[in-house]
């Protein structure tokens, strides 16, 4: 890595690392070509025989020292999120703390991957769950640190080497991660990070015979082309995509706790969260109380350099994703709530809370990714209900309520694969993870994380006496 000054175009075999607050280059990093691809496969699969023939135990050691690593190097992990993402310095640090006890739960894990023995006629049978070999995660932006781990940590205690791509903007936190890995002992070429353009590195990944799966978090069209080109080689696939989640709030609910909350659950790195509560569905009888309660709640949100550590909300991510947010909402378009952004550099956009009679279809339906959320009013139960399945998405929601009986039947009701009632609290390593219907397929994090880097292998062993 090294400071680049000017602002020349970005040759193919590069990437430029953007401080998304200030505008400037902070490092360039080069782009791994497909042959590179293929030898890191080659040296991953060499240390891949290596770290499965080790004892459980020590697997889990080394893990755990991994995870030491990670605690000990939690400030500048964080600085660095700061840096290449705009995350505020206490979200960046809440992260660095996700990928150390993501690795120590991992470790956890790999002394109980037990299989089960099932009782059947003529014999013993034993089934094993065995690594799959290479597997390549491929990480998003928006979180790059703790959904690099999301994928790594299970995989790599499940027995398997790992190739990781981060996306091309947030390279850095990744590439700390894997030089970590191999002062804490693990095996070289075990746990490797190839930066790179998703269609030349990612698609080498994606067709690589050798890699037997992909985890991929990012948007849902990418993840659809990746599926359909897994095909080519039956490669196991688990996808976390994108989301236009519900946030419920019925009447009778705590109205000062949900409006005091809901900030956060649209404005949360600065909107470009899978699980963001971008729709936000209001009963009649206290929508104008709620919007009046929302509306100080807005204005509350510290917004400004990431840096600062009593900073909540940052810019977005680049000035594409600038691009895109301004077309899905002009700011000049009419809102019931606007916040405030800084003058002069980065890519800022404000806090905003559109009506739906006044929101466009688009942005009404479609993942903005950006600090917007739309307002709803519904009249009971079943059209809140309608109105949160309304989506092809099923990532997250919340539900504001102080009917326990409610609570019940509306998160059974409401297809998404992780639901919250008071709260919009949606990802816990300990917990499963993923979406319904197009935000995705398969699970992530939780105690079932580990099996999901596995085969399943049944072993007969007769008693038979020919
Ligand atoms: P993206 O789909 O553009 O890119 C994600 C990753 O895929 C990047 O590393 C990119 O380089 C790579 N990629 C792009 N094209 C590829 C191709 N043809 N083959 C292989 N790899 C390719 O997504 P993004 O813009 O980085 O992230 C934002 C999206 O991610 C949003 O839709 C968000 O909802 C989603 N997301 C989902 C979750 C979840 O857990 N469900 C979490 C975070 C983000």
């Amino acid at each position: 890595m090294r400071t680049v000054p000017s602002p020349t175009p970005e040759p193919a075999d590069e990437h430029r690392v953007i401080n998304p607050a200030t505008e400037e280059v902070i490092a360039t990093v080069p782009a791994t070509a497909p042959a590179e691809v293929d030898a890191a496969v080659r040296r991953a699969a060499a240390a891949q025989h290596r770290w499965a023939a080790l004892a459980p135990a020590d697997r889990a050691r080394l893990l755990r020292r991994f995870a030491a690593a990670v605690d000990a190097a939690g400030q500048e992990l964080a600085r660095l999120e700061v840096a290449e993402a705009g995350h505020p310095l206490g979200q960046a640090a809440w992260e660095a703390g996700n990928v150390r006890d993501l690795l120590d739960y991992a470790a956890g894990g790999v002394e109980r991957l037990t299989g089960r023995q099932i009782p059947v006629d003529g014999g013993l049978d034993v089934t094993f769950h065995e690594p799959l070999g290479v597997v390549a995660v491929i990480a998003p932006w928006n979180f790059p640190m703790p959904i690099a781990a999301w994928g790594t940590a299970p995989a790599l205690a499940a027995g398997n080497a790992v190739l990781l791509k981060p996306a091309e903007t947030t390279p850095l936190t990744a590439l700390r991660l894997a030089a970590l890995a191999l002062d804490a002992g693990l095996p070289e070429g075990l746990f490797q990070v190839l930066p790179g353009a998703g269609p030349v590195t990612g698609t080498a990944l994606v067709d690589h015979p050798q890699v037997a799966k992909i985890a991929f978090t990012g948007s849902t069209a990418v993840g659809r082309a990746i599926m359909a080109r897994c095909a080519a080689t039956v490669k196991r696939v688990t996808l976390e995509l994108g989301g236009k989640s519900p946030n419920i709030v019925f009447a009778d609910a705590d109205l000062a706790r949900a409006a005091a909350t809901a900030p956060a659950s649209f404005l949360d790195n600065a909107g470009q969260d899978c699980c963001a509560r971008s729709r936000v569905l209001v009963q009649r009888t206290v929508y104008d109380h709620f919007l009046a309660l929302l509306e100080p709640a807005v204005h509350a949100v510290t917004v400004g350099d990431p840096a600062d550590p009593a900073t909540a909300m940052g810019p977005l991510i680049s000035a594409a994703q600038l691009a895109r947010v301004r077309g899905y909402v002009p700011e000049d378009a009419p809102a019931a709530i606007r916040g405030t952004v800084p003058a002069g550099r980065g890519y800022w956009y404000p806090a905003t809370v559109l009506e739906a009679h006044h929101a466009d279809g688009r942005a009404a339906a479609e993942e903005i990714f950006g600090p917007v959320a739309v307002v709803t009013p519904f009249d009971d139960e079943e059209e809140a209900v309608r109105l949160a399945n309304a989506t092809d998405y099923g990532l997250a929601g919340s539900i504001w309520t102080t009917d326990a009986a409610r609570a019940i039947r509306v998160s059974r009701a409401v297809a998404a694969g992780n639901l919250s009632v008071n709260s919009h609290s949606s990802v816990r390593y300990a917990t499963p993870f993923g979406g319904y219907k197009q935000s995705g397929l398969g699970r992530e994090l939780g105690p079932d994380a580990l099996r999901a880097f596995t085969e399943t292998k049944n072993v007969f062993f007769s008693t038979q006496h020919d």
